[in-house]
Parts: C-alpha cells; structure tokens; sequence
C-alpha cells in the first residue's frame, strides 16, 4: 500500500516487560507523582481519572514547573503485544507532529516505573458522544460551528498526507470552550503524496501491475475520502442522536451501509434543512473518488444558511444554548 510511517523522535519507550498485564484495571491509579527523565525532567501530580479506553487510560496531571493541568495517557503494560504495540508507535509519530487548535496537542511521551505516559492537552468536557447523548440531538449552530471545526482539523491533517481512519464521535473532545479537538491517532496513516508516489513507482509505467492501478483508496490519491465517510456520519449524528446505519448487529450494519439504507426522522428536536440533509448525502457516497474534500465541505450551503454558534459554555453538554 501507500502508506509509510513517518520518522519522528518521539522518545517513548514500550513499558518495561515482567508487568502484569491486567495490573491496569478500575481500581489501578498511577504514582501520585511521576517523574519525566531528564533532559525536560517535568515532575506531574496525579489528579482525577479522565476516561479509559481499550488500550489506554487518562489521568489529570498538574505539571509542577507551570502548575498547568494535561491529560496524561497511561498506556497499559500489555501494549507489548505486536500489535498493539504497533498502534501505540504510529498513535505517537503521527500525533507528534499535529499542530491545529481542533486537534488535542500532543506535548510528549516517556516511560516511568513500568508505564509509558503520555502528555496530551487537557479536554475536561469529555466527548462529543457524551455530549450528543445527553442532548438527544443538537442545535443546528451547533452543528455548524463543530462541523467547520472538524473540517478544519481534518482538512490540516489530509495537507500533511495524514489520514485519521477512526473519526467517531467519542474520539473527538470538547476542551473549556467548546471547541473539538480531534484524539486518538491510533489508527492514522500516512499516505505518500501523488509526486513522491510517481517517484517511488517503477521507472517506466510499462512494467506496472493493473490491480495497483485499480486499488481504489489505496494508490489513487482518494484515500482520505474514508475521513469524509466518517464526518457524514458524525454529522448525521449529532442532527438525529445516533448514527445512520444503527443496528444490533454488525453484519446489519454493514449490509445497510452497502445499500445507503438510512433515513431522516420526522419527530425530531429541532427541524433538519435539506441542506444539511444534502450535505451528508454528498458525504456519505459509495464511490470515494466522488465524496466532497475538506475544502468543498466547508463551502457547502449548510454553513451559509444561517447561525453558527461562537461562544458557547459547558452548560451546552446538558442543555440547549439559551439563545436558542
Ligand atoms: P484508547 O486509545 O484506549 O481508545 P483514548 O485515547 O480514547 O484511549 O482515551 C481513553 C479515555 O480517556 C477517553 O475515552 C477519554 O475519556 C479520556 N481522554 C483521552 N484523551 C483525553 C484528553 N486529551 N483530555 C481529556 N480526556 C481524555
């Protein structure tokens, strides 16, 4: 394929081997006060349990020197698993190099008695998916304003021939104002660019294989499209509740999804516009190559018809804006 991971001196170790794998569970908490080696040798307090996740769990740190609170990502010990491992090492190249407001920042990784820690920005107002359930649904300026704040995030990640391949609403965080940040680079690429690809591709194209010229979203350059699959179905979601091919199963799932078997409900909270239904559509094509990119999106008619909201409070994982 494609893909090729990046040279980043991201520091981090793998957690030492010996530990007990299972040693993270509920009740496991980090050292009240963990110390990151030398040459930066910052030193955190440990403070309240953020999340956890399959692979990971977060604490708040206050750093000592600035007194400034991060997310620090414990990863658990059995990440030495090849695979995981694996995801663990791209998750860290790819993220160290992320720059954007609408994406958490990844300040650095080390390891410390055992556990490998990451130091991310802090998010305190949990994930859109809490926030989406809790609400039901959200406000159509709402919408809007995460909307162009995820396509700006993402469209800054497509620039760098990054793809994030696991966009979802509970991978991407609220911070203290409102804002997304886009986490959990676990499952990112990189993709060669069109020119490099040119390069690396033998010599002469006489000599070229036809199934890779056919490998639609792997060497054509639309790759990226699967992020704009995702960010219709995010959208879908925060107007309706729940995602669009929602089902008990996985194999429903999928055969919905095939056949773009979705539909709009009449009862809900707040009236949905055919243009927002006509962005989702656009996005949520069978064929990659015709998906809209992130500059097309931010463009479309949804973001032009009316309001996006600017300031908004924590009160909004719970409730309606007022203005509204
Ligand atoms: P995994 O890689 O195991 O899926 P996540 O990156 O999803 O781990 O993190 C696990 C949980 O930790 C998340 O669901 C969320 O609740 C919390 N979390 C992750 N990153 C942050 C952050 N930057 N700020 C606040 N909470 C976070």
């Amino acid at each position: 394929t494609a893909v090729k991971k990046t040279k980043v001196d991201t520091r981090a170790k793998p957690a030492q081997s010996g530990v007990n794998p299972d040693k993270i569970d509920e009740k496991w908490r980090p050292a009240a006060v963990i110390k990151e080696p030398e040459p930066e040798g910052d030193t955190y307090l440990t403070g309240k349990k953020l999340g956890r996740g399959g692979f990971a769990v977060c604490f708040e740190g206050r750093s000592e020197r600035t007194a400034e609170i991060f997310a620090l990502k414990v990863v658990k010990s059995h990440v030495e698993q090849k695979k995981q491992l694996e995801k663990f090492r791209t998750e860290l190249q790819i993220h160290a190099k992320m720059h954007h407001p609408s994406i958490v920042e990844f300040y650095r990784a080390f390891a410390f008695e055992n556990y490998t820690y990451v130091v991310l920005e802090l998010c305190p107002n949990g994930s859109l998916m809490d926030m989406v359930k809790n609400r039901k649904s959200l406000s159509l300026p709402e919408v809007r304003r995460y909307m162009i704040q995820l396509c700006g995030g993402v469209k800054y990640m497509h620039q760098r021939c990054v793809i994030h391949r696991d966009l979802k609403m509970g991978n991407i965080f609220m911070d203290c104002h409102m804002n997304i940040k886009i986490g959990d680079f676990g499952l990112a690429a990189v993709v060669v660019d069109d020119k490099e690809r040119r390069r690396t591709m033998c010599g002469t194209p006489n000599y070229i294989a036809p199934e890779l010229l056919g490998k639609k979203g792997a060497l054509d350059g639309h790759g990226n499209k699967v992020d704009t699959w995702a960010i219709g179905i995010i959208c879908y979601a925060m107007l309706i509740g729940t995602p669009p091919f929602a089902s008990k199963s996985q194999t429903e799932i999928y055969e919905k999804l095939k056949q773009l078997q979705y539909e709009w409900k009449e009862d809900c909270q707040y009236f949905i516009p055919n243009q927002a239904k006509n962005l989702v559509t656009l996005c949520l094509n069978l064929n990659p190559t015709e998906r809209p990119g992130m500059d097309d999106l931010v463009e479309h008619e949804f973001f032009k018809m009316g309001a996006i909201a600017e300031e908004l409070d924590r009160s909004c994982l719970r409730s309606r804006p007022l203005w509204l």
